[in-house]
């Protein structure tokens, strides 16, 4: 079995493979974005975090 995270707001499922905790990721069904809070043997955790846009200007 592989793992697997829901996303909180349409629960497309994303296989966990090599994600890492602190990546974000953008569902692509609703098109949150989502950061992995917490990877476990049962699968990882999604939150939806700000999407503030970065300063691209540095
Ligand atoms: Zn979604």
């Amino acid at each position: 079995m592989s793992a697997v995270g829901l996303c909180p707001e349409c629960e497309f499922a994303f296989p966990a493979g090599d994600l890492a905790v602190g990546e974000t990721l953008a569902c692509p069904e609703c098109g949150l974005t989502l950061q992995i809070v917490e990877k476990t043997s049962a699968g990882i955790r999604l939150e939806m975090i700000e999407t503030e846009l970065p300063d691209w200007g540095e």
